[in-house]
């Protein structure tokens, strides 16, 4: 059996739709995009000062979204904490599973670090002013 195989039984055991419904479940998903609340995040665009190979190409820079001048500094390129870990029995889904989830709370841990910084600078600098936010989604 081939992975071309594969496809074709997977293909075969979804419901056939017809032009006007496949048309309505893009409306219908379309309309639930549009209407599902908006995100926003206190981290600005973040600026990358110097590019790949520099040393510091993996240097983010999130400035103040007052313009003071302030931005913090996320070294990207920076060792990982976690240590990976794959069950030598791990499937291929398992691995894509186990590195998505790293992937998931290391992001969460830069986040949390980037806010922390954002809103102890606005403690210090901008007392009594919220950081403003920027939608992303
Ligand atoms: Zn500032």
């Amino acid at each position: 059996m081939s992975a071309d195989t594969d496809l074709d039984d997977l293909a075969a055991l979804l419901p056939q739709l017809s032009t006007r419904e496949a048309f309505a479940e893009l409306e219908t998903a379309q309309r639930a995009a549009e209407q599902a609340p908006p995100q926003s995040t206190i981290i600005p665009e973040p600026e990358f000062p110097h590019a790949w190979p520099h040393p510091k190409g993996g240097i983010a820079r999130f400035p103040c979204a007052l313009g003071c001048g302030w931005a913090h500094e996320h070294d990207s390129y920076a060792e990982d904490p976690d240590p990976i870990s794959v069950p030598l029995t791990a499937t291929s889904e398992d691995i894509g599973r186990i590195f998505g989830e790293r992937a998931e709370r290391r992001a969460a841990r830069v986040r949390a670090s980037v806010e922390t910084a954002i809103r102890g600078h606005f403690a210090d600098a901008h007392p009594g002013q919220e950081p403003p936010k920027r939608r992303i989604a």
